[in-house]
This record gives C-alpha cells, structure tokens and sequence, in this order.
C-alpha cells in the first residue's frame, strides 16, 4: 500500500483534531499545519495578522478566505512540506478547498486522505469546556480526558496551561454555526472525490489513533 502522507484532518471544533494531529505527526514524521495555532500565534506576538484575526476569532467567526488562503500558501511552500503534511483546520470553506486544490498543484503533492472526526453535540460542548491549551506550543489537555502529568503544566514544553478565550458557550454557538453552514459540505466534497475517511471521534484517544493508524497503513495497534 503506498504510504499516505498527504493529509488533512477535519471535524467541528472540540472533536480532536489537535490531539489526532500530535500524534499523527509523530508517527509519520510531517509537519503539522495548524491554521488555528498560526493564527493563535499571530495574536500572542501581536504582529498585524494576529490582531486583524483577533477580532473574528473571540467572537468565533472565521477568518476571511483571502487572509487565510495566503497563510497556507506560505507555509506550504516551505522545503519541510516536501515529505508531506497534515493540515488540520484548513480548509474550512468551499472556497478554500478550491484554493488549496490549485496550491497542491503547484507543489505537486495532492491529497492522499482526509481524515474525518466523527463526534456529536453533547460531546463537543464537554470537550470544550474542559480544554486546556498550551499557549507555546499548542497541545491541548482536558481537566478529565486528557490531564498533565503536573496540574496546569505542559508535558511536551512546560508551558503554563491557558484556556482559549474562544472556548466560551457563545462563541461555541457560532463556531458550531459557521461548522454546520461552511465547513460541513466539504464532507461531501471530499467523498465525492473518494478521498473521505470517516472516524468515530466518541471513542477514547487512543482507539481514535488506532482507526486513523488503520486507514493511513491498514495497521491497527
Ligand atoms: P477548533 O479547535 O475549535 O476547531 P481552531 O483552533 O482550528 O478551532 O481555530 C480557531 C479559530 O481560528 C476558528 O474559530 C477561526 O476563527 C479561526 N480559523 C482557524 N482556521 C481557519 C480557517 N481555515 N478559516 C477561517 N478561520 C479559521
Ligand atoms: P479540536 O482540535 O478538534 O478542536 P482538541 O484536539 O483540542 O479538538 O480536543 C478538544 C478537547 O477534547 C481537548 O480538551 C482534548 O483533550 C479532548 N479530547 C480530544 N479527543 C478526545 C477523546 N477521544 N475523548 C475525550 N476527550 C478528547
Ligand atoms: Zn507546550
């Protein structure tokens, strides 16, 4: 089977991109291109892309195409995406799937899989509430699924454990929102191109792992 290694991972916000992405990347040694930890990034450095992004993102509305579009392009121009990559978050609209199309082209390196997270309502809203991230390097922790080994600590970097300050119910409202109107139909935009896999998100961490390892080189662990 040829190795997949051209990835994007998709789902609604809490359902485990992150956590997948961790260690997805570790185990096939491809950089994981967050648009959210960019973004997040941008705004703790205070750089003009960050506080233009600012605003939509507390509210918990998407960042423009344009803006958005030019950051990915950037980034995947750089050598280290020769070997393959793991978008998580991106894209998030029709447009942007479109765009990302013609920028795959231009590195010749299409799609191989998307990886789709699974997770209901009611699930979402407890991940959420409970997250944990760390602001240096971007892991995510939960007060009861997924705790530090030292309270409020990172493990990868020892960061000091914040929460997102979109992390509120009505910012959920409207990340949920702009998840059911705009990213949503890339479930079916994908499948019709063959290229959706779709993963059960309600199951622990590790069995999650274990499907996505199943789909990615058809061994389980
Ligand atoms: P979640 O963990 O809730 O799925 P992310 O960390 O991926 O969220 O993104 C946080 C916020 O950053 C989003 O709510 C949105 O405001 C902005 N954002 C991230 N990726 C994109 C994108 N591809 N297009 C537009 N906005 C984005
Ligand atoms: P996303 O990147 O999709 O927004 P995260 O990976 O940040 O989601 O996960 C959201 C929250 O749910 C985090 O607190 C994380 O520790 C927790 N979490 C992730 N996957 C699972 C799982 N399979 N079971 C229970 N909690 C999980
Ligand atoms: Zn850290």
């Amino acid at each position: 089977m040829k190795e997949l290694k051209n990835l994007i991972i998709m789902g609604p916000p809490g359902a485990g991109k992150g956590t997948q992405s961790e260690k997805i990347v570790e185990e096939l040694n491809i950089p994981h291109i967050s648009t959210g930890d960019m973004f997040r990034e941008a705004m703790i450095q205070g750089t003009e892309l960050g506080k233009m992004a600012q605003q939509y993102i507390n509210e918990g509305k998407l960042v423009p195409d344009d803006v958005t579009i030019a950051l990915v392009k950037e980034r995947l121009s750089r050598p280290d995406c020769a070997n393959g990559y793991l978008l998580d978050g991106f894209p998030r609209t029709l447009y942007q799937a479109d765009a990302l199309d013609e920028l795959l082209k231009e590195i010749n390196r299409p799609v191989d899989k998307v990886l789709n997270i699974d997770v209901d309502k009611e699930a979402l809203i407890n991940r959420i509430s409970g997250r944990r991230v760390c602001p240096k390097c971007g892991n995510s922790y939960h007060i009861s699924y997924k705790k530090p080994h030292k309270d409020g600590i990172c493990d990868a970097c020892e960061g000091v454990l914040i929460q997102r300050k979109d992390d509120t119910p009505e910012s959920l409202k409207v990340r949920l929102d702009a998840y059911e109107n705009q990213t949503k139909p890339l479930i079916n935009y994908y499948q019709s191109k063959n290229l959706l896999a779709s993963i059960d998100g309600l199951q622990d961490i590790e069995k999650v792992f274990s499907d996505i390892l199943l789909v990615l080189k058809g061994d389980a662990r």
